[in-house]
């Protein structure tokens, strides 16, 4: 027997150990319920994430609500891509970053407008997945009540899922979540100088 077809032969029986290893797990995943998601972390790829899962859930005709909590100064490709898609719910908060605004008061109120809208989609049964981007910060700043969001989260319908984005998500969102990605900053252009770029950044 040659070389490779010795090769061939042990990577037939390590992929079938892996089938078999991948079938037992997938047939024991028997559960059907809507996820809490949360993607957090210095790592570019929380938003992002939550809208590829947005295009997929799209994409399978599910209905979708959308809250950003913080409005970048650039018009996002997801937003235009997504808002006047029948299947979609999509509301901006009216202020710009925080750091820009600088305003408790303000910032405060815009962020209440928005969680008004947050809590319509998180009751409403109807609304198969929910997006709650940049929602850490509401919290981080104490712009929202931190019992009044987890309440809400918890008490949505079974059935529908929520993707909660943004850095420093606290211990209590990160006990309630099914899935949490901690996505880690290993290099980012921008400390390397370069400006945000469409489609890539925004
Ligand atoms: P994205 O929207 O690209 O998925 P994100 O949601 O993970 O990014 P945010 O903290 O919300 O990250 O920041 C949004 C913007 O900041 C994006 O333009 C992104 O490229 C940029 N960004 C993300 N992480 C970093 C980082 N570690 N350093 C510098 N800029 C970053
Ligand atoms: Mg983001």
């Amino acid at each position: 027997m040659d070389k490779a077809e010795t090769r061939n032969q042990r990577h037939k029986r390590a992929m079938q150990r892996k089938k078999t290893h991948i079938d037992g797990r997938i047939a024991a995943a028997t559960i059907d319920k809507g996820l809490m998601v949360v993607l957090t972390g210095d790592g570019k790829g929380k938003s992002s994430s939550a809208f590829g899962m947005l295009a997929r859930s799209v994409g399978h005709g599910l209905r979708c609500g959308v809250i950003q909590f913080i409005k970048g100064v650039w018009e996002c490709g997801e937003q235009m891509l997504f808002e006047d898609n029948p299947l979609v719910v999509f509301h901006v908060m009216n202020t710009g970053f925080t750091w820009e605004t600088q305003d408790r008061e303000k910032d405060i109120a815009a962020a209440t407008a928005s969680w008004e809208k947050a809590d319509a989609l998180l009751t409403d049964a109807k609304i198969d997945v929910v997006i709650l981007d940049e929602l850490t910060y509401m919290l981080t700043y104490g712009y929202l009540d931190k019992a009044m969001v987890l309440t809400a989260l918890e008490n949505r319908p079974p059935a529908q899922h929520v993707i909660v984005t943004g850095r420093n998500a606290s211990k209590e969102l990160l006990a309630m979540a099914d899935t949490v990605t901690e996505l880690k900053a290993s290099k980012h252009a921008f400390d390397a100088g370069v400006k945000v770029q469409k489609g890539i950044d925004y």
